[in-house]
Parts: C-alpha cells; sequence; structure tokens
C-alpha cells in the first residue's frame, strides 16, 4: 500500500513521484510505501498551515473549543488503542503488549488530556500599571506556524508531544515523521480531522531529512521544534538561524545511572537491565552508564550481567517478549561498530555484543550488552550509542560520582540509586540532567517537564511549561487619556 501526504485535511498525493519502502524490521519484510515529500509538497502544507492559523479557525477559537477538540482526539485514540499498536509494532519493533499496547498507546492518549485541559489555561498575567496614566496587559499569544520533525523510537508518542501544547497553545503544524516510522502519525492526521480539528490545523508531509531541511527553510515556519540526534539539531539550528526562528530542540541523551553503597544490588541490577533494554535502549532517557561504588562493584556488576542476559528478546508479537529488534539494519550495523571500537580500545564485553544467533538470518537485532573497563574519555562512553549496551565502572566517593556522571556532552537525564536523602539532595542539585530521578529511572508523566541541559537541547516538552514554549507574550500598554 502506497500512503500518501496528509494536507489541508485531506490525502494528497506528492508532488515529485518519489516513494520509499518501509521495512518490517523484526522480519526483512516489506510493509508499505511512503511518499517522499518534495519541496513543493512542504511549500503546500506550510501555507495550509499559515492560511489555518490567519484566518483563525483554530488560533482564535476559545481555550474551550480548543480543548474539547483535543479531548475528542484522546477518546478516538483511545478507541484505536490495538490498530495504533499495531501498526507501531510493526513499524519499529516494539514489543506489542510490553511497550506499544502497554506504555506507549496509554501515555499518549493521557498526554493529549493533559494538553487538551492544558489549553483552557493559557492566559497571559494579569493588567498592572507601571508608568502613571497607563495600563499594560501581558498577552500570551501563538507563536504562528510551527515545522515539527520527529524521530523513529517512539514515533506516535513523540508525534504527541510535539502536537498537544502546539495546538493547545493555538499554533498551527507541519509535521513531518521520521522516513522509517511515519505510518502512526498519518493515522494520528485523520483522527484530528475526525475530532473537529479543522483542515490545515495539522498537516503531516513523509520523507527524509531533504524533506526536514524544506520544512525548517520554509519562510512562513515561525518555529522548529526537532526530537532527534545532536548532530541534526547542530544543522537545523544553523538553518533556522536564516529566518531567525524559535527553536526547540529535544536531543540525544548518555544517562548515567549511578549506584552508591546502601543500594540493593539485586534491585538496581534489575532495573538498570529494565532502563537499559526498554525500547531496545533506543531511547533518549535509557541508562547507559552505570557507575557503581566501589566497595560494591563486583556484586553488582554480576547481577547485571545476569539481568541483561535474563530479558526476554524475541518476535514483537509474542507474549511475554521484553525486547525486539533494533529499528533498521543501518542501526544494527551502527551499535556492532561501537562494540567493536569499544574492544579495540581495551574494553570488555561481559554479555552480549553481537547479533544473537538464533534470530540473525532476518531483522536488525542485538543482544543487550554490558560493557566493562572501558575509559571515561573513550568513544562507548562519551557517545551515544542508541541500542541495549550499558558500560559499568567504578567510583569513589560522591565527588568522584558526580565528576564522571556529569563528564559527557549531553544532559539529559541521570539516576541516583541511594537511601541518603542528604545524599540525593546534595547530588541531585549538581548533576547538569533535564531530568534527576533518585531509586527509579525511565518513569515520566504528563505533568512533568522533559527536557535537556547542554547538548541535549532547550525547550521542555510535557507538561505546562511546553505550552509555554509555543507561545510569545505581547505587551498591550494602554493611555488612558
Ligand atoms: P535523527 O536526528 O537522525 O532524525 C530525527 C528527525 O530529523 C528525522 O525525522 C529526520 O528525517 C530529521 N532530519 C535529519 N536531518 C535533518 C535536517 N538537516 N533538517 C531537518 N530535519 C532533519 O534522529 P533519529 O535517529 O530519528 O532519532 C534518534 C535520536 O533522537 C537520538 O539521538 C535520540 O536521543 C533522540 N531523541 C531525543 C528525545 C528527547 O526527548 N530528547 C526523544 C527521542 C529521541
Amino acid at each position: 500500500m502506497r500512503h500518501l501526504l496528509w494536507i489541508d485535511g485531506k490525502w494528497s498525493t506528492g508532488q515529485g513521484g518519489a516513494v520509499t519502502a518501509l521495512e518490517n524490521p523484526a522480519t526483512g519484510e516489506a510493509l508499505a510505501e511512503i511518499t517522499e515529500a518534495s519541496r513543493a509538497d512542504v511549500d503546500r502544507a506550510v501555507e495550509a498551515a499559515h492560511a489555518a492559523f490567519y484566518d483563525g479557525r483554530w488560533s482564535r477559537l476559545p481555550p474551550a473549543a480548543r480543548s474539547k477538540a483535543l479531548w475528542r482526539l484522546a477518546d478516538l485514540l483511545e478507541a484505536k488503542a490495538e490498530a495504533f499498536a499495531r501498526i507501531e509494532s510493526e513499524d519499529t519493533g516494539k514489543p506489542y503488549k510490553y511497550v506499544s499496547l502497554g506504555g506507549d498507546l496509554p501515555f499518549a492518549v493521557d498526554n493529549l488530556r493533559f494538553f487538551a485541559s492544558a489549553a483552557r489555561d493559557t492566559h497571559g498575567s494579569g493588567a498592572g500599571e507601571y508608568a502613571s496614566g497607563y495600563t499594560s496587559i501581558f498577552q500570551r499569544e501563538p507563536v504562528g506556524v510551527v515545522g515539527q520533525i520527529a524521530p523513529w523510537n517512539y514515533p506516535l508518542m513523540m508525534a504527541v508531544w510535539k502536537i498537544g501544547p502546539a495546538l493547545a497553545a493555538g499554533c498551527t503544524v507541519v509535521l513531518k515523521p521520521a522516513p522509517t516510522t511515519p505510518r502512526t502519525s498519518l493515522m494520528l492526521a485523520e483522527l484530528c480531522a475526525e475530532a473537529g480539528i479543522p483542515p490545515g490545523v495539522f498537516n503531516v508531509i513523509t520523507g527524509g531529512n531533504d524533506t526536514g531541511q524544506a520544512l525548517v527553510e520554509h519562510g512562513k515556519v515561525r518555529m522548529v521544534s526537532l526530537t532527534g540526534s545532536t548532530g541534526t539539531g547542530k544543522k537545523v539550528m544553523k538553518t533556522a538561524a536564516d529566518g531567525l526562528k524559535r527553536l526547540h530542540l529535544e536531543l540525544g541523551g548518555k544517562a548515567p545511572f549511578i549506584i552508591f553503597d546502601d543500594a540493593d544490588p539485586a534491585l538496581v541490577a534489575t532495573k538498570a537491565a529494565v532502563a537499559a533494554t526498554m525500547n531496545s535502549g533506543q531511547d533518549c532517557t535509557a541508562a547507559t552508564r552505570v557507575y557503581v561504588s566501589k566497595k560494591q562493584a563486583p556484586r553488582v556488576t554480576e547481577a547485571l550481567v545476569e539481568a541483561m542476559r535474563a530479558v526476554k528478546v524475541g518476535q514483537p508479537f509474542d507474549d511475554g517478549v521484553e525486547m525486539g529488534p533494533l529499528i533498521s539494519k543501518a542501526q544494527q550495523q551502527r551499535v556492532a561498530g561501537f562494540i567493536e571500537r569499544a574492544k579495540a580500545a581495551g574494553a570488555k564485553v561481559l554479555t552480549g555484543g553481537a547479533v544473537p544467533k538464533s534470530l540473525a538470518s532476518k531483522g536488525a537485532w542485538f543482544e543487550p550488552t554490558v560493557i566493562s573497563e572501558a575509559a571515561q574519555s573513550s568513544e562507548i562512553v562519551q557517545s551515544e550509542v542508541f541500542g541495549p549496551v550499558v558500560t559499568v565502572s567504578g567510583f569513589d566517593g560522591d565527588a568522584e560520582a558526580l565528576k564522571l556522571g556529569n563528564d559527557v556532552p549531553y544532559g539529559l537525564a541521570a539516576s541516583l540509586w541511594t537511601n541518603d536523602v542528604g545524599r540525593a539532595m546534595r547530588l541531585s542539585k549538581q548533576l547538569e540532567f533535564g531530568t534527576v530521578w533518585v531509586n527509579d529511572h525511565l518513569p515520566l508523566t504528563s505533568e512533568t517537564p522533559h527536557g535537556g541541559f547542554k547538548q541535549s537541547g532547550f525547550g521542555k516538552d510535557l507538561s505546562a511549561e511546553a505550552v509555554g514554549d509555543y507561545q510569545i507574550t505581547k505587551h498591550v500598554m494602554i493611555r488612558h487619556s
């Protein structure tokens, strides 16, 4: 089946004629054909969003009307959760029950309900008199047309995290999903129409990096919101500079998982294995660097190896499966390359490090992997692998734990494992990460802001703060006479 573009509330054939084939990462089988949006298609989508923004069919609706449509969208998505989860698992290889239906779908529905509520609280601050004879009013207005660009690791959820706050604020959107995983975003577009979101308010253009580039370059796009790698974030920032566009960048991560003496080795090992292999480790907040106090290191390392070996790897639609394949053969080779270079640099593979033999012939599989004896400055510790791979190393005391934890270019998420409240408070304050968990790793809620420090980007997804990112303050100053 060939999928079209969603522009101005209807399906639209691409004008360039190019298509790409989607492949099931678990089986290697062809899934569908996707339209590569050309520059002319990008232009049509942006023009539709521009017209929808300026005639006020969405941006000037009372907040309650926008809220009602987003609530309807959440209800429709909930009713169709199984269909969405099925396609999501086919496109990404995520375990259907454990991740797609059990995690991504309910969270996406909850996110939409949260943003439906947030849409009703988008006001500016009250009036004040700051110069005699004048009253000032601060109004919060939607930024305008937003170009939103998503990655492949949580395709539907990332689309929802993006459109939820943008639509709540009154912006109109052109979304470009990742080239390998666009189908649930296209399904979401059709659902938006069913929910009563007017034509042109939400458009989806599919295609690769050139399509994304054309969207960022477009003169009528006021703001660009990207979730992707730090490298792409830098490119987008340079392109957006020409039009001085607002940016919202949710980029890569390299989360430390810091275990102190008082943590229970078996418990932390199990938690680390989940945090390292959830979504095949293709998670920007995945646990990637386990640091453990030297006293506990032998016991925790042994338990971690055992827990990683126990992760059930298999076909996404089989019962009990906890980890599916990587997104593509290219990603499989990329992860394998990191392991080979780590070994060449002197690191040891304690478990995994290869394609599982039972699944080797088809699909993009990789074993849960634990690496030890990697130098802090080495590539495997410093760079985002985006696969089910953790390094484990020891530390002596709080100061060294903090130093090692912070010593990467990224700053998205970190976790501390200790029962000492004072230590948790002191260290969480000094860790330069957008999220610091204490005695857990991974949970997020719709109310809690998610976003990076340092080269993990800026701007927040989730939470009321995200809605604020899609608004701009206008000062209206009224002279009394
Ligand atoms: P990617 O950077 O390769 O691509 C992301 C999106 O950007 C895709 O849609 C791609 O087509 C588009 N793109 C690429 N080059 C572009 C350009 N020059 N101009 C405009 N668009 C362009 O990332 P990916 O491999 O799809 O996803 C994995 C990355 O996403 C990881 O680095 C991960 O950490 C990050 N991520 C971050 C978060 C977060 O919340 N911070 C969440 C999920 C994923």
